[in-house]
Parts: structure tokens; C-alpha cells; sequence
């Protein structure tokens, strides 16, 4: 598997065949790996917070998740065509692989709404597939923990996928999600994969409207989110300013700031050519 590193996470470049293939060996595992998907957000928040890169790095597998981050490696790693799979992608298809193979599908984050809505998208998408869905409640940000009694039912499941929805945070609640999933990959022997997915039930329960296709396919969904949700903005600023920015202030640091900028150019024109050709 190809891997880099950037601000100390390991990333893991997979083809889309090469992660489907990825996944289903995990599902057929028989212990539990833990599945994280990080976006420029998580890199900024792994260098103050040596816990979450740590739990991130601990992962068996570690799925770009942001445009900014193929560009990112260009600068960084002289990367190209860094693949990137968004959380919300890699769900449904992760539902179709537990229907397939008869493993349930645990929804544990949310408010019981979309935790029913999603329920109910996974259950055309996946027709006989069976799902147990999860309010964990609030979970203290401060030391995340998932409840006893919780982590007691799940245990009961059979063979499971477990995916976590419980955002990104910001500040102090950064790697709560990240923290839960790796305690559910510790204590729950059932499962197979567990996957951290952010607001991916907002999107896939029509809570939140996705990015149309030509904002997801050239990488504007940040643009998107913006126009639906301005009070993100600070967030996005984080992800689209200042995470190029930092990476960009590495380069000059390292002495390979020239390089990297040729690197970034060629990665903005295969980036932008190939989608243009596919519109
Ligand atoms: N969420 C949750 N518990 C939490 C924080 C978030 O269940 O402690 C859920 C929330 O209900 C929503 C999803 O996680 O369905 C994404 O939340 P948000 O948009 O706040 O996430 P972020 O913007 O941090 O990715």
C-alpha cells in the first residue's frame, strides 16, 4: 500500500478498486480495524493534539478525505494524483459489501431523526440488509467515553460495520469521534471495520443537501458548504486558507518552496484537465 505522511498523519493512497479490495479483506477479518478518513481539519488539529494523530495513525486504514490534500502531498511529498475517497462515498458502498456478506450495519451517532432516515436510505440502497442504529447521546468532549451499557449492546451484535457520526468538532472536541471509534475497535470483538464518517448521516439522510456533482467533481464542496452554511466559514477558512498556507510555509522552511510550486501547478492542471475532459 502506498502511504505519506503529512504534519505526522499517514495517509493511504488507494485506487477506488484498490479500496473496495482493501475493505472487503478487513470485513472478512476476524478482529476489528479501525477506519479514519482525514480531511485538512484533522492534519491541522494531529499537530497540537499528539493524542488524535497518535489514535489516527493507529488506524489499519487512513482515507484521504479533502481536495486540499492532493495538493497538499504534491507540495509536501511531490505526491500526484493523490486518491481521495469522502467519507459519505465509501459508507454506501460499505453497506452494499455488509448486505453482500451478511454483516450488520451499526449507524451510532446523530439524533434519532437522521439516525432513522439514514436507516431508511441504507435500506433501499441495500435492500435485506439489517441495520442497528445507535444514539450514543452526549458524549463529554473533554474525556470521551462511549457508555457502558452501550458498548455492553454492542458487543451482543453479531459481526459488525460500525460507523461513527459524530462530526469533526472544533477546539477541544476535535477526535471525539476519532477516541470513540478506537474505543469500539478495542472493546467490541464483533466488529470488523470501524469507520468515523463525520456529517456523512446529515448527507446521506437528506439533512443536509450535498454538493452537486460539478462542486464534488472539481473539489468545491468546501464552496458549496459555504453558500448553505456561512456560519462554517471560520472552519472553512481553516481548511482552504490556512492548511495551504502552513503547508506552503513548510516548503520555504525545508528550501523546497520552488519545487513544490511546480509540483502544485502540474497537480492543478491534471486536476482540472481530466475532470473537464469527463464533464
Ligand atoms: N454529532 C453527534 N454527537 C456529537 C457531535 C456531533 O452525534 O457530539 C453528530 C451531529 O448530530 C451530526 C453529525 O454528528 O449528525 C455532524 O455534526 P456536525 O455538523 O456538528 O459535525 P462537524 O461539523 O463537526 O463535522
Amino acid at each position: 500500500m502506498r502511504s505519506i505522511s503529512i504534519f505526522g498523519v499517514r495517509l493511504d493512497d488507494l485506487t477506488s478498486d484498490e479500496l473496495h479490495a482493501r475493505l472487503l479483506e478487513l470485513l472478512d477479518r476476524s478482529e476489528p480495524s479501525l477506519v479514519v478518513t482525514p480531511n485538512p481539519e484533522f492534519l491541522l488539529a494531529a499537530q497540537s493534539n499528539p493524542a488524535f494523530r497518535d489514535v489516527l495513525n493507529s488506524s489499519t486504514l487512513s482515507i484521504p478525505d479533502g481536495v486540499a490534500l492532493r495538493f497538499a502531498a504534491a507540495a509536501n511529498n511531490g505526491t500526484h494524483n493523490l486518491h481521495r475517497h469522502p467519507g459519505v462515498d465509501v459508507l454506501p458502498e460499505l453497506a452494499i459489501m455488509c448486505r453482500n456478506r451478511g454483516v450488520i450495519l451499526v449507524l451510532l451517532g446523530a439524533t434519532n431523526f437522521i439516525l432513522a432516515q439514514t436507516k431508511m436510505h441504507f435500506a433501499t440502497l441495500a435492500e435485506g440488509i439489517s441495520i442497528v442504529t445507535v444514539n450514543p447521546g452526549f458524549i463529554n468532549a473533554e474525556s470521551p467515553q462511549l457508555a457502558q451499557h452501550i458498548i455492553e449492546d454492542l458487543c451482543l451484535v453479531g459481526p459488525c460495520v460500525v460507523a461513527v457520526a459524530l462530526g469533526q468538532g472544533s477546539g477541544r472536541s476535535q477526535g471525539k469521534q476519532e477516541s470513540i471509534a478506537a474505543q469500539i475497535v478495542a472493546k467490541v470483538p464483533n466488529a470488523r471495520i470501524v469507520i468515523g464518517v463525520g456529517g456523512a448521516f446529515d448527507a446521506l439522510s437528506g439533512s443536509v443537501r450535498r454538493a452537486p456533482l460539478a462542486f464534488r467533481r472539481f473539489g468545491f464542496e468546501w464552496a458549496w458548504r459555504l453558500a448553505i452554511e456561512p456560519w462554517r466559514f471560520q472552519r472553512i477558512f481553516r481548511a482552504t486558507i490556512l492548511f495551504p498556507s502552513i503547508v506552503a510555509y513548510g516548503t520555504i522552511q525545508a528550501g523546497t518552496f520552488g519545487r513544490a510550486l511546480v509540483n502544485v501547478a502540474s497537480e492543478l492542471r491534471n486536476h482540472f484537465f481530466s475532470r473537464l475532459k469527463n464533464v
